[in-house]
């Protein structure tokens, strides 16, 4: 989920600029499942205390690309995220598709 203190940092011209050239240079393939690749990721998790350091948040090296599927499962191993739905790019709450059960109650 988008955290509000995240929010200008991916709205940012530069961040957005960072990003697209990074996945331009994977070729917008999934670095885990060579499935395409949607999201660019943090490996070091963005946080309050490192948000403003673009050593992480602007690092090529701190970057991963990675499909829907490999970005949840990265931060939503858990199963927090129902069938269904998934976090975008900047991890809002989406929905990406029907469920495949209806609900039954
Ligand atoms: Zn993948
Ligand atoms: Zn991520």
């Amino acid at each position: 989920m988008a955290h509000d203190y995240a929010r200008p940092f991916y709205n940012s011209a530069v961040w957005r600029k960072c990003s697209k050239g990074f996945m331009q240079s994977k070729n917008y393939i999934c670095e885990r499942c060579n499935d395409v690749a949607t999201i660019c990721h943090h490996k070091t998790y963005i946080t309050p205390a490192n948000i403003n350091d673009p050593n992480i948040t602007l690092n090529w090296n701190n970057l991963e690309a990675l499909c829907q599927t490999c970005h949840n499962l990265e931060h939503h191993s858990g199963g927090i995220v129902r069938e269904g739905l998934a976090f975008d790019s900047n991890g809002n709450l989406i929905q990406t598709a029907a469920p495949t059960q209806p609900p039954t109650d």
